[in-house]
């Protein structure tokens, strides 16, 4: 078997666990992390991954087969992952949904003028539930889907707090509501609005002398990320930051509840319990970057989603073994 050659092109949570679940695939091999720091200044978890300046890449162009884009959804991805598809096969976990499409765009127009394969919008959700969304839309027409999240820490929210002016370092817990979820899994089928589904919690370190009140008004009037949601805002010490929120839990759920006669309810329950949403959302991702490998090789150019992935393309067995053991 011919090893997928992988490189991460930056360096934060989800690329460290990108470094872990890469080293878990046999089929796999890690060339390097591409950083837009100081490689010196960039401390990975295995001491023998090689860390490069991004315009290394240039170089390195053909020793990689797939780049797996680690970069924030806020304002790192809608410039790398168009800008290189232009030259790579590239798969990203891009999360802000309401610009999906528009990042969808740039980035099809950048690979199919390429004549690249760039899987966006890998992971969890977006991906592993967008997935279970259609299905039980697709199988239960008459009726309704409800996503509820955490409780966890959401790591785009997370990056979306850090990127403003004034924050030095800060974190967001998404809270599902437990009454809602009942209601849903009673086959009540109830009007939920994301205000009643969830509550979003941050925790905010301010930088010396910035202005408390402006930054709780940037954070409760973000469009997408914390507007449209109960938003509390608690600022709290560095060290208080470092004890109390270390790790990074999540999870949730994807319900379809619907009716397949009148009086007949059936409902489809998908469930996540992540003790690291980095690790598990990096584990998706490097399965997806085997798919994107074989896509590419396929000559399928363009931008796709977790959508157009055929479930076998995901795993290192061949489709007879799939078949034979699987299936
Ligand atoms: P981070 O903030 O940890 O990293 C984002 C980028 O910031 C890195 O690629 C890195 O780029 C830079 N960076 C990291 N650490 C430092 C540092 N100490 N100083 C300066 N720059 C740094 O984000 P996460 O890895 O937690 O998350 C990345 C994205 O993953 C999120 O924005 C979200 O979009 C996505 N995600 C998607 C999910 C899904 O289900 N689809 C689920 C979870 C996350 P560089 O090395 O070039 O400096």
């Amino acid at each position: 078997m011919t090893s997928i050659r992988i490189g991460i092109v930056g360096y934060g949570n989800l690329g460290r666990g990108v470094e872990i679940a890469v080293s878990l695939q046999e089929d796999m091999e890690l060339v390097g992390v591409f950083t837009r720091r100081d490689p010196a200044a960039v401390n990975t978890v295995h001491e023998r991954t090689p860390v490069h300046p991004m315009d290394a890449l240039e170089q390195l162009q053909g020793e990689l087969d797939v780049l797996v884009l680690c970069g924030g959804s806020k304002t790192d991805l809608p410039e790398q992952t168009p800008l290189l598809a232009e030259r790579f096969t590239v798969v990203d976990s891009f999360d802000t949904h309401a610009r999906i499409p528009e990042h969808f765009a740039a980035v099809d127009a950048a690979a199919r003028s390429a004549g690249t394969t760039a899987l966006i919008s890998t992971g969890w959700d977006p991906g592993l539930f967008s997935i279970n969304r259609v299905y039980g839309e697709s199988i239960l027409p008459a009726g309704s889907t409800y996503t509820f999240w955490g409780r966890g820490l959401s790591q785009g929210h997370s990056d979306a707090l850090r990127r403003i002016d004034g924050v030095a370092a800060a974190v967001q817990y998404t809270i599902p509501s437990q009454e809602a979820i009942d209601r849903v899994r009673a086959g009540e089928r109830p009007e939920l609005s994301n205000r009643d589904k969830h509550t979003r919690e941050c925790f905010v370190v301010l930088e010396d002398g910035a202005d408390a009140e402006a930054v709780r008004q940037e954070i409760v009037t973000m469009p997408h990320y914390f507007e449209p949601f109960e938003t509390s805002v608690t600022f709290l010490s560095a060290e208080e930051l470092a004890q109390d929120h270390q790790s990074m839990p999540h999870g949730g759920f994807v319900i379809r509840s619907a009716e397949s006669s009148p009086g007949t309810t059936q409902t489809i329950e998908y469930r996540l319990q992540e003790d690291s949403n980095p690790e598990f959302t990096a584990s998706v991702v490097v399965a997806y970057a085997r798919a994107a490998a074989r896509m590419a090789a396929e000559g399928q150019h363009g931008a796709r989603t977790p959508f157009d992935v055929a479930p076998g393309l995901l795993s290192p067995k061949s489709p007879e073994q799939l078949r034979a053991e699987l299936l």
